[in-house]
């Protein structure tokens, strides 16, 4: 069946990527692939991760890593979101290694037999995940009945090159590593760089680094560290939809919900199929669609499953056309990093939020 949208994911561009990452940081390298692989497919990206090199898995939820086992990955594979209460026996029956953050995790995850693989995560200073007022219990605990396999911590800014954030939370790291070493513990891998760490600051990586955006060939920001043409990555997705409609309008026509948008002149107009349930963000102004060799550019509001562009009088295109909303911008097209940009966000939010509807196509990109 013919689509009217597809997202394009590109396993060679992938594939680079992650060589590209594994030789800057010289240690072992965690693909992280996590809420679908920030939105290119949980399943096909992780099992192409591990034939392309990835020595280890990063994902947030137990269900993901059990998901990424029943499917055949067989590298380890860590969950770093793993709230009380869940059913840590299964941690254990798929040999996934469990990151730990707090006390009652720690008595309820040592009550499983067969000694589960945990990760201490410490907060160092981005005061979200990871031990902080119970990291003194934290050494007086009974470690008896699991087995300590890393020690880990998440970079606040590591985007921003030269920040004293980054240099404090390295130096907390390190402090904490050797408290535990104090108390006879030293977790062999050692982890605290995520992608803007293991491209900046190569005294960060330690045992292991956990690479995401930058493995689906985004910069973790464009502003502070250039875009993944500077940064020699190779964007991973090309988003592309077809112009369900194209039609000429006068001057005066007012576009879509709230007429928020008024044509100053007589132009063509191209309907994409596309809107903000497929994760086109509703407040996106300043990004658009490549169709023939230019950009056109959003007109008006976006709506649910469609948004309106202006194609301007001359061009060539027609109902049908399919159109690149993004790609890696080689040809003139937007980037992840334009629609962020466009929405007050991020590259991330862009890609991960793709909706379920659009397909993901693990082919080459298209001009
Ligand atoms: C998401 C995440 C990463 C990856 O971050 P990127 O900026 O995408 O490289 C690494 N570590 C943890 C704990 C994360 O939650």
């Amino acid at each position: 069946m013919e689509h009217r949208a597809e997202a394009r994911i590109d396993i060679n561009a992938l594939a680079s990527n992650i060589s590209f990452l594994r030789s800057t940081a010289k240690v072992d390298l965690l693909a992280v692939v996590k809420a679908d692989a920030y939105g290119h497919g949980l399943i096909e990206i992780g099992l192409a991760a591990e034939k392309n090199g990835a020595d280890w898995l990063g994902v947030a939820l137990l269900e993901e890593a059990i998901a990424l086992r029943t499917h055949g990955v067989r590298i380890p594979i860590l969950a770093w979101l793993v709230p009380p209460g869940s059913d840590f026996n299964q941690a254990v029956k798929y040999d996934i290694d469990v990151a730990v953050a707090s006390i009652v995790t720690l008595k309820e995850i040592s009550q499983v037999s067969n000694k589960p693989r945990i990760h201490i995560e410490v907060d160092t200073g981005m005061t979200r995940g990871g031990f902080l007022d119970e990291w003194e219990e934290l050494l007086k605990a009974d470690f008896s009945k699991v087995e300590v396999v890393g020690i880990f911590s998440h970079f606040a800014r590591a985007d921003e090159p030269g920040e004293k954030q980054n240099i404090d939370q390295l130096n907390v790291f390190k402090i904490r590593v050797a408290e535990l070493a104090a108390i006879g513990i030293n977790p062999p891998i050692k982890h605290l760089s995520n992608s803007a760490a293991t491209l900046l600051d190569s005294n960060s990586v330690f045992d292991m680094v956990r690479t995401g955006i930058s493995m689906y060939g985004l910069s973790p920001d464009f502003k502070t560290m250039g875009d993944s043409k500077k940064l020699g990555l190779k964007p991973v997705m090309q988003l592309r939809a077809k112009l369900h409609l194209v039609k000429t309008v006068p001057a005066g026509s007012a576009v879509g919900y709230g007429a928020s948008a008024v044509t100053d002149h007589e132009t063509k107009l191209g309907v994409v199929a596309m809107g903000y349930a497929d994760g086109v963000p509703r407040i996106a102004q300043g990004a658009g669609i490549f169709v023939n060799g230019t950009r056109a550019p959003i007109i008006g509001r976006v709506s649910m499953d469609q948004f309106v562009v202006d194609l301007g009088i001359n061009s060539t295109a027609v109902s049908g056309d399919w159109v690149i909303v993004f790609g890696d911008g080689s040809h003139g097209e937007y980037t992840a990093d334009d629609w962020g940009a466009a929405s007050l966000s991020i590259n991330y939010e862009i890609v991960t939020r793709i909706g379920p509807r659009v397909p993901r196509i693990y082919a080459p990109h298209v001009y």
